[in-house]
């Protein structure tokens, strides 16, 4: 309807619309200024190994202090960011500086230390997302094993060829690649396996509600077994309870990851968080026990 109405009048453009288009302007402008300005920081996520109870890496997530406004979540700005194709300059920002914090714990303290980043399908279509990687490692003396690079199945299924060819690039140097959201997506097995993939990351919809719904709780089983006789790794996102974690290791999850173990943090309180957990003597109650 607002087609042919629009056709000989504007009346499809409401004042209403007018102001979320001035929002949006306002938005991409401050988005623009926050590279230069290093209002982007990562925080991280740790990821805790089932059998030992240990955390083994993280996953680094974007923020941006915004001035006068705090601190604004990813899920606010990234779609901002790859319609006007400024993902690609943050993306590249975001890649070095996860290279220059594990950098920084491995010569600390706080030793090896393995950290994914999210990566949009449209780092792809800038056509430098292995040269960002490897730069990024080198520049900051890093082992690749300790890069991961967090994909969506949509982000599969949009330029094949390319994509895998920028994928296989980076792996032959040893960076590691994980499917985010797993289960979410539309893509078979038998597409997924033309991609060098290591691990599958379990969508938090499966989590939610493991513990209450046998239809979840069957999906993760599922990804579990069938990540495990590909070889591959999994690991659950979203773990808030102690009775989503005890259902996962019965499930034989290798890693899992979420609020019940911590909110992702700055990387200062990250190393707290590390230091608290290595003053343990054993690992956490609830982690404690057979694996079966
Ligand atoms: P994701 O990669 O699936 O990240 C998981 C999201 O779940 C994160 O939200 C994390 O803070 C949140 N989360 C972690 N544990 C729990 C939990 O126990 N319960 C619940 N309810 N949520 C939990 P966040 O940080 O807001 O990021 C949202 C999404 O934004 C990410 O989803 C990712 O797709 C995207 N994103 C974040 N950082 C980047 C980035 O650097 N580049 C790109 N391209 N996308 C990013
Ligand atoms: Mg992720
Ligand atoms: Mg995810
Ligand atoms: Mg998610």
């Amino acid at each position: 309807r607002a087609k042919r109405a629009g056709r000989d009048t504007y009346r499809f453009f409401t004042p209403q619309m007018d102001e979320e288009v001035r929002k949006r302007r306002e938005l991409e402008g401050a988005l623009r200024k926050a590279i230069d300005n290093e209002e982007f920081v990562l925080f991280y996520q740790p990821k805790v190994q089932l059998d030992t109870g240990r955390t083994v890496g993280a996953e680094a997530l974007l923020r941006w202090r915004r001035p006068g406004v705090g601190m604004v979540s990813p899920l606010e700005f990234i779609p901002l960011l790859e319609e006007t194709g400024l993902i690609g300059r943050v993306g590249s920002w975001v890649i070095m500086a996860a290279c220059r914090q594990i950098g920084k714990w491995l010569r600390s303290s706080v030793g090896p230390m393995q950290v994914s980043v999210n990566v949009s399908g449209h780092q792809f279509g800038e056509g430098g997302l292995d040269r960002d990687v490897l730069r990024a490692l080198n520049d900051n003396g890093v082992p690749a094993d300790l890069l991961e690079l967090e994909l969506t199945e949509s982000t599969l299924m949009a330029n094949t060829e390319h994509t895998i060819a920028t994928l296989r690039h980076v792996k032959r140097h040893g960076v590691q690649i994980s499917i985010d959201d797993f289960g979410t997506g539309y893509s078979s097995l038998a597409y997924l396996r033309r991609f060098p993939i290591d691990k599958l990351k379990i969508d938090i919809a499966f989590v939610r509600d493991i513990t209450s719904n046998p239809d979840d709780a069957a999906i993760a089983l599922a990804i579990i077994s069938m990540a495990h006789s590909l070889k591959l790794g999994v690991i659950a996102e979203g773990v808030e309870t102690a009775e989503q974690l005890s259902c996962l290791r019965r499930q034989g999850c290798d890693q899992v990851q979420g609020y019940y173990f911590s909110a992702p943090l700055p990387a200062d309180q990250f190393e707290q968080f590390l230091r608290k957990e290595a003053a343990r003597p054993a690992p956490a109650a609830a982690l404690a026990g057979p694996r079966r």
